[in-house]
């Protein structure tokens, strides 16, 4: 595994996309989703230039954060359980991707107003509707953003969502262009509303082409987990 060589082939893969799609490869932000890897590792892509980083764990996200330089974007990419959220309401994360119920809202409400902090969060979207996915049905969007628009120190910057678990490109276009749609609504909405997080190593490229500007990837960068 050279995460530096890995790093550069996808840069090239990357940047055609973003021609493809019309767009400049600097307004795409590449989270380097390091879950399961050696802090060794996240430190060849920082060096590598990449400054942007992905966890799903509470526990392994703030070793890696004590491990490696300060000026490092982590973001939590995974299902945030509602009692871990005071061990990282005050650490500074650069963006919770996953906010996908009211009660996780609630408790990053509580934990904000306690230390007196605001969080950035995306919300993540359920599209697919797959039921080993979380995240907010289309239906219930609206209203779920209502909701979190009366807590005062949450702030959403975007939407997130995972592509349908298939191969068919047609399928998981039609995903992440709804997700498009949706970040379009919002956008002209609310201030700072500026993220849109889709497409993993497998289908970053469809994510580019229907208008993602934050891809979160993993084994493309470190090689295949042993564990997802
Ligand atoms: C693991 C993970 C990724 C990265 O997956 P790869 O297929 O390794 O690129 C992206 N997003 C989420 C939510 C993940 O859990």
């Amino acid at each position: 595994m050279d995460v530096a060589q890995n790093i550069q082939k996808l840069e090239q893969s990357i940047a055609g996309y973003a021609q493809k799609a019309g767009v400049l490869r600097e307004t795409i932000t590449v989270i380097a989703v390091s879950k399961t890897k050696p802090a060794e590792a996240v430190a060849q892509a920082y060096e590598a230039g990449y400054r942007a980083f992905g966890e799903n764990k509470v526990q392994e996200m703030l070793e890696k954060m004590e491990e490696l330089p300060q000026d490092i974007d982590w973001n939590y990419i995974g299902v945030l359980q509602t009692n871990k959220v005071k061990y990282i309401i005050d650490k500074g994360i650069f963006l919770i991707h996953s906010l996908d119920r009211e009660s996780l809202a609630g408790e990053l409400q509580r934990q904000c107003v306690k230390k007196d902090k605001t969080v950035d969060v995306l919300v993540q979207l359920n599209i697919s509707k797959e039921d080993t996915k979380s995240g907010v049905y289309l239906e219930e969007l609206d209203a779920f953003m209502d909701k979190v628009a009366e807590l005062s120190n949450i702030r959403v910057k975007g939407f997130m969502t995972i592509g349908p678990f298939t191969e068919d490109e047609v399928e998981i276009r039609n995903v992440f262009a709804q997700a498009k749609k949706e970040f379009d609504r919002f956008a002209t909405q609310i201030e700072g509303f500026q993220y849109l997080s889709m497409g993993m190593t497998n289908d970053y490229g469809y994510a580019i082409l229907e208008g993602a500007n934050m891809l979160r990837i993993g084994s493309a960068i470190f090689g295949n987990r042993i564990y997802k």
